[in-house]
């Protein structure tokens, strides 16, 4: 089953069809676009699948990195302990670094900030870094990750969770299928490669997941 913060074709069919003259706005997280804020001072690597549509005059890209804006770059990792993004805005869970800060308060306040962001800027779908304590969408590292040692489990980061409360669409780019689909909405000469699926439906996240899905 599609999980519900991804778009579906009724939500691309009633998005107004977008112009270069009358671009769309989508909030991206900043290091999709290539903006060094990721922990290390990286951009986190490379998604010509998602990283494409920053490229469509139809599109304009508003930029936001909800860790850069409380603690800065480079800063220590974080990860979320106990639950996903929804349960640290609802106080059940929080957000420790390797040492062991608390920083849970500062990801609520990057959060509120993209959201913030987002509004002022009529955003109605953003496309997220998966697995970010923040960005996550579909996955998020359940509990602090190490290079020895990193386990998963289903949900959003944060800031992602905080997009998806007040009614705005997540795409990851993992989730290729939708990517493609939005793409084909902006431009209906893109054509959608029928074997395109999203992380959800993936042998990795199936396998991986098989007792929670
Ligand atoms: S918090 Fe989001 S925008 Fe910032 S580096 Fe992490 S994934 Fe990228």
């Amino acid at each position: 089953m599609q999980p519900a913060h991804l778009p579906d074709a009724t939500f691309f069919d009633a998005l107004p069809q977008p112009t270069a003259q009358q671009p769309m706005p989508v909030l991206f997280s900043a290091c999709l676009a290539g903006t060094l804020c990721g922990f290390d001072g990286t951009d986190n690597g490379s998604y010509p699948v998602a990283q494409s549509l920053l490229k469509l005059p139809q599109i304009k890209p508003v930029l936001f990195c909800p860790e850069h804006f409380s603690f800065g770059t480079p800063r220590e990792l974080c990860d979320i302990h106990g639950g996903t993004g929804m349960d640290v805005l609802d106080g059940k869970a929080r957000v420790l670094t390797e040492a062991g800060n608390d920083w849970t308060e500062g990801m609520i306040r990057g959060a509120e900030q993209m959201l913030k962001v987002a509004i002022e800027n009529k955003v109605q779908l953003a496309i997220l870094l998966d697995i970010s304590a923040a960005c996550g969408s579909q996955v998020i590292s359940n509990g602090q990750r190490t290079a020895e040692n990193r386990s998963y489990r289903i949900g959003a980061g944060v800031a992602a969770a905080m997009l998806i409360r007040h009614g705005i669409k997540v795409i990851s780019q993992r989730d290729f299928k939708s990517l493609q689909l939005f793409h084909h909405k902006i431009d209906p000469y893109f054509k959608v490669a029928k074997e395109s699926i999203d992380h959800h439906q993936t042998d990795w996240y199936r396998s991986y997941f098989s007792e929670k899905i």
